[in-house]
């Protein structure tokens, strides 16, 4: 398998030591999308780096819905200018925060273990 750099492993949810493992169990559009690996199935690195090391991943996710929040919240200015009632912004923003629910929590804990879980790459001999 070709080299893998960090940010296609962090792309496509992929372990931060051999970066071919799969961190998640299923895909993002699954009814059991935050089911991760325990261990990786390449190099055997485990996932949970210690109790509650994902609690962290809730400020990542926190960062990605308030991105989230603005940007829609500024496209529906864009597109309506000021003629747009107040439950519209909350329902198309609620709609739109519920339906990239499974990729914020994705990808925050897989940027969590990239970027504090202490792994570093293994290049495959
Ligand atoms: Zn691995």
């Amino acid at each position: 398998m070709p080299n893998v750099s960090k940010l296609q492993a962090i792309h496509q949810g992929k372990c931060p030591r051999c970066r071919e493992g799969k961190l998640f169990k299923h895909p993002a559009v699954h009814s059991k999308f935050m089911m991760m690996n325990e261990y990786c199935e390449v190099c055997h690195q485990k996932f949970d780096i210690e109790p509650g090391f994902y609690f962290g991943a809730m400020y990542i996710s926190y960062a990605f819905q308030t991105a989230i929040f603005a940007s829609v919240s500024l496209a529906i200015f864009i597109l309506m200018g000021d003629k747009a009632p107040l439950w519209y912004y909350i329902i198309v923003i609620l709609i739109i925060s519920l339906v990239t629910l499974p990729f914020s929590f994705r990808y925050s804990r897989i940027l969590m273990l990239h970027w504090f879980g202490g792994v570093s790459y293994r290049k495959k001999t």
